[in-house]
C-alpha cells in the first residue's frame, strides 16, 4: 500500500521547479485533509522557508535518502484555493515565469511569514445577556470598550474575531469586556459561519440613474450573461458615455445574488473618483487591493475578500489574483491601459488574465474603453467578445472634435502658439477652466552646447538628462541618478549650454507669467510626490474656480472635471516617429482620452491639438472619422505587416556590464532555439509546420542600449501559433541555464510584451 507522502512544494525562489519534502509520521493522519494549496515551513540550505503544497503524491525522483522532512503544517485549511492555484500555474506555465514567485506573488506577504493565520476554527465574540440590557454609553470614559460594546450589540449572534479587529476593535478591548461580565468568546467550526454572521441586506445608499436607451441595451445583455455563465464584453463607450453606470448596475444584479464582484482599474491612486462613486453607491463594504498598502493592509482586505466580508473588490492588476470565493463578474475599466501588464520580474497581463479567470469560473467578464486596444477589437472581429455600443454622453453635452492647429507657421512660447494662448485667455474669461497636456515632466528635456553641439547624457544610460528646475538638478527618467547643473560645457569648455524643448515645469511657469491672476496647477509625477498632494490638487479643480491644469498622462486617467471646456495638447508628435509598432495606437489612445476631459458639463468646449504634422494620414482619421475607424485601418496595418493580434510575440531580454556578453548569450539562445525548432520539425506531427514558421529576429542590442548602467541585447520570437511559440520555449528555457554566457547575464522572458525596448 503507497501512501501519500510526498509533498511537491513551491517556494518562493526563482528556480524553475518545485521541490520534494516528506510528509513526517506524526502528520501522515492528517493527510485526508491536507490538500494543495495549504502552507508549510520547509529546511531550504540553511534556511527555513515557508512554501506552498502544489501536488502530493507518492512517487519522487529524488533519492529517498536525500528527501527532508517538512518542518510545519502553517495551515489549518488551504491559503490558496483551487480556483486560484489553477490559475497561477496557467499563469506560469503560459508566461514562463518560474511556479514559486508567481505563487508567492499571489499570496499577500503576510503570508510568507511561518505563521499560522488561516484557522479551520473561528473565534467568535458574542454579547451577554448582561450586555444586551445596558446602555453601552455606560461604559463612560472608556471609549474604546463602550465602542466595542456598541459593536457587539449590533450583532447579538457574536462576530468574528478577525472582523472586530478588522473594524477596528482590538482583542485587548474585547477582553475587558469579557472580564466585566459583558463579552464571551466562543469557538466555533468555519462551516457554521453562516448561523451567527448574516450577510446584511444589500441595499443602495443611493438610487441609481434610469439609464438610456444604450445603457439599458448593455446591461440587459451582461445580465442574460450573468443567468447563463461565462461571456466576454467589450463595452466600448465615448469618454462620459455612462459606462461606469452600466458597471455599478450589473454589479448591483450581481449583489443581489449573494455574490461577489471585482473591478479592475488602472490607478486607484490616480482615481479616487472612480472608488468615491462604488462607496456612494453601495452600503456594503468595499476593499480595496493596490501597491500603495502596507502589508498589513493589504493582508485585510485580501482576507475581506477571501471571508466574503467585502462584496465588492476593487483594485489594480494584481487584483486579478484575489481570492473571491463567490465571484460572480469582473470588470475591466480602460481595458486598454497598458499598466495591466506587468513589466518586469512575472510580465503578466491582468486584463488578459480576467479573461482566463471568467473562463474558469463560468462567469461573465467586462472590458470597457473608449478607447480598446486593437487586441480586444479584433477579438470582436472574431466573434469572441460581444460589443456594447454607448455612442452619446449621457449628459448629452455633444462632446466637441479635436482641432488641429499647425505650428510650423506659428510662433511658439515655451511650445505655446500664440493663437492657444488666445483661446486659453477667451476660456478663462468665461470662468472655466483650461487642462494643457505635455506627456513630458520637467522644465526642459535637453541641455546642449552652443558651441559644440554636446548633449548633458546619464553617464549610465543612453539618454538624455532632464533639467529640473524645481529641484535645480539634472535627472535622467531611466535610471533616476542626478547630478547638478552644467552652465559651462565639459568638452570644449567655451560653449554656453542651452536648453531645448519644454517639459510641464517651464509650460507652468510660461501660462503662470501669461496669467497672472489665474492659479495655475501642476500635476505630474513631482508635483504629487508629497502625500495628498495629489488629492488637494484635484479638491481644487473640483472647487471650479477659473484655473489652469498643466499635466501628464496623470490627467488622462478617467477623471471626471466639471468644468473644464478647454483641452490643449501641445506636444504629440512624438507617436509618429516611433521604432514601436504599437506608438501610433497608444498615441490616438492618450490623444481621445485627454480630449475627452473637455466639456462633460459644458456645452462650446473645445479640444486643440498643436502638431507639426497635420496632414498626417493617421491623426486625419483619428480627427476626422473617430478612434473605431482609425483602429479598423491599424489592424488592417498589422495584418499586413504580421504584427500583433495576427502574429504573437515573445521578447527574450538579456543585459550585462557589456553588449558583447547580452549579443553572445542571445546567439547562444538563439542556436538553442533552432535546434529544438528542428528537433520539433523532424517529429513530424501536425504541428510541424508551425514550428517552421516561427521567426527569431534578431539579436541586436535594445534600442535604448545601455541604461542604469547595464548594457541591453534582444531577441525577438514571432509566430502565428501561440502554441508553437509556448511549446518551444518550454522545452528550451530549462536548458537555457546551461549555456555558456548564461552566468554573465541577466535574462528574462516577456510574453505578449507590450514593449519592444
Ligand atoms: P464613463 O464611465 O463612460 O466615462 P460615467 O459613467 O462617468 O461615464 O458618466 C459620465 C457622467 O454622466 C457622470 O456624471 C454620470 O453620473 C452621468 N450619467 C451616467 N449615466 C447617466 C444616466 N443614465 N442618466 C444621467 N446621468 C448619467
Ligand atoms: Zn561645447
Ligand atoms: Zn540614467
Amino acid at each position: 500500500m503507497s501512501k501519500k507522502t510526498i509533498l511537491k512544494i513551491a517556494l518562493p525562489s526563482p528556480l524553475r521547479t518545485l521541490f520534494d519534502y516528506l510528509l513526517p509520521e506524526a502528520l501522515l493522519n492528517d493527510t485526508a485533509t491536507l490538500k494543495p494549496g495549504y502552507r508549510v515551513e520547509v529546511p531550504f540550505g540553511k534556511q527555513r522557508l515557508t512554501g506552498l503544497i502544489i501536488a502530493i503524491e507518492a512517487h519522487s525522483d529524488i533519492e529517498p535518502g536525500r528527501l527532508k522532512p517538512i518542518l510545519a503544517l502553517l495551515d489549518e485549511e488551504a491559503s490558496l484555493p483551487e480556483e486560484l492555484l489553477q490559475l497561477a500555474l496557467w499563469s506560469a506555465n503560459y508566461y514562463q515565469h518560474p511556479i514559486g514567485e508567481v505563487i508567492f506573488h499571489l499570496l499577500p506577504n503576510r503570508l510568507r511569514e511561518p505563521k499560522t493565520l488561516l484557522h479551520k476554527h473561528l473565534y467568535v465574540w458574542q454579547p451577554s445577556q448582561k450586555a444586551l440590557l445596558i446602555e453601552a454609553s455606560s461604559l463612560g470614559r472608556a471609549n474604546l470598550q463602550a465602542k466595542a460594546l456598541r459593536l457587539l450589540q449590533e450583532h447579538p449572534k457574536g462576530l468574528n474575531q478577525e472582523t472586530c479587529i478588522h473594524l477596528g476593535v482590538t482583542t485587548a478591548t474585547l477582553k475587558a469586556l469579557e472580564k466585566k461580565d459583558l463579552a464571551c468568546l466562543v469557538v466555533r467550526q468555519k462551516a457554521e459561519q453562516q448561523n451567527f454572521e448574516q450577510p446584511k441586506p444589500q441595499m443602495l445608499r443611493s438610487s441609481h440613474l434610469s439609464l438610456n436607451t444604450e445603457q439599458k441595451t448593455a446591461l440587459q445583455e451582461i445580465s442574460k450573461a450573468l443567468n447563463y455563465g461565462f461571456q466576454s464584453f467589450l463595452l466600448y463607450g465615448i469618454t462620459g458615455s455612462g459606462k461606469t453606470e452600466v458597471y455599478l448596475q450589473a454589479i448591483e444584479q450581481v449583489l443581489n445574488e449573494g455574490k461577489q464582484a471585482l473591478v479592475l482599474v488602472p490607478e486607484i491612486g490616480l482615481t479616487p473618483q472612480t472608488l468615491l462613486r462604488f462607496q456612494e453607491r453601495f452600503t456594503c463594504p468595499i476593499a480595496t487591493l493596490h501597491s500603495g498598502l502596507s502589508d498589513l493592509e493589504r493582508y485585510k482586505h485580501w482576507y475581506q475578500a477571501r471571508s466574503q466580508e467585502a462584496k465588492i473588490i476593487i483594485g489594480t492588476r494584481s487584483a486579478i489574483f484575489a481570492d473571491i470565493p463567490k465571484l460572480g463578474l469582473i470588470v475591466v475599466d480602460e481595458e486598454h491601459d497598458p499598466s495591466y501588464k506587468q513589466q518586469e520580474g512575472f510580465r503578466y497581463s491582468a486584463r488578459d488574465l480576467a479573461l482566463i479567470r471568467a473562463r474558469e469560473k463560468n462567469i461573465p467578464v467586462i472590458l470597457g474603453s473608449a478607447t480598446p486596444s486593437l487586441e480586444t477589437l479584433h477579438n470582436v472581429q472574431q466573434g469572441r467578445y460581444q460589443l456594447l455600443k454607448l455612442t452619446q454622453r449621457a449628459t448629452h453635452i455633444f462632446q466637441p472634435a479635436i482641432k488641429l492647429l499647425d505650428i510650423r507657421k506659428e510662433n511658439l512660447q515655451s511650445g505655446l502658439a500664440q493663437k492657444t494662448l488666445q483661446h486659453i485667455r477667451h476660456h478663462l474669461d468665461r470662468q472655466q477652466q483650461v487642462l494643457v497636456f505635455i506627456n513630458r515632466r520637467g522644465y526642459t528635456p535637453a541641455l546642449i552646447c552652443g558651441a559644440c553641439h554636446w548633449l548633458a547624457s546619464c553617464p549610465f544610460c543612453d539618454a538624455r538628462f532632464t533639467y529640473h528646475k524645481g529641484k535645480n538638478r539634472l535627472i535622467c527618467h531611466h535610471c533616476n541618478y542626478q547630478q547638478a547643473l552644467i552652465t559651462q560645457c565639459p568638452q570644449c569648455h567655451h560653449g554656453e549650454m542651452h536648453m531645448l524643448g519644454q517639459g510641464t515645469e517651464k509650460v507652468e511657469e510660461l501660462l503662470q507669467k501669461h496669467f497672472k491672476k489665474i492659479p495655475v496647477l501642476r500635476i505630474d509625477r513631482d508635483s504629487t510626490e508629497k502625500k495628498n498632494a495629489f488629492s488637494q490638487g484635484l479638491k481644487f479643480i473640483l472647487k471650479g474656480e477659473p484655473c489652469i491644469l498643466v499635466g501628464t498622462q496623470m490627467l488622462t486617467k478617467g477623471h471626471h472635471f466639471p468644468k473644464v471646456s478647454m483641452v490643449c495638447i501641445i506636444d504629440a508628435d512624438q507617436g509618429f516617429f516611433s521604432a514601436d509598432f504599437r506608438a501610433l495606437e497608444r498615441m490616438s489612445q492618450t490623444l481621445v482620452q485627454i480630449a475627452g476631459r473637455s466639456g462633460r458639463e459644458i456645452q462650446d468646449s473645445e479640444v486643440l491639438l498643436q502638431t507639426a504634422y497635420p496632414d498626417h494620414p493617421g491623426l486625419q482619421v483619428l480627427v476626422r472619422e473617430g478612434y473605431l475607424t482609425f483602429a479598423e485601418l491599424s489592424l488592417k496595418e498589422r495584418q499586413v505587416l504580421k504584427f500583433p493580434p495576427y502574429a504573437y510575440l515573445v521578447l527574450i531580454r538579456a543585459d550585462a556590464i557589456h553588449i558583447e556578453q547580452s549579443v553572445a548569450f542571445l546567439e547562444q539562445v538563439k542556436s538553442l532555439l533552432v535546434q529544438q525548432i528542428q528537433l520539433a520539425i523532424k517529429v513530424d506531427t501536425p504541428s510541424t509546420k508551425s514550428f517552421q514558421n516561427i521567426k527569431l529576429l534578431g539579436p541586436a542590442p535594445a534600442p535604448m542600449q545601455k541604461r542604469a548602467g547595464r548594457h541591453r541585447a534582444q531577441l525577438l520570437l514571432k509566430s502565428e501559433s501561440r502554441s508553437a511559440l509556448q511549446a518551444l520555449l518550454k522545452n528550451s528555457i530549462p536548458l537555457f541555464s546551461e549555456l555558456p554566457e548564461n552566468k554573465k547575464v541577466r535574462w528574462s522572458i516577456d510574453v505578449d510584451p507590450l514593449e519592444l525596448f
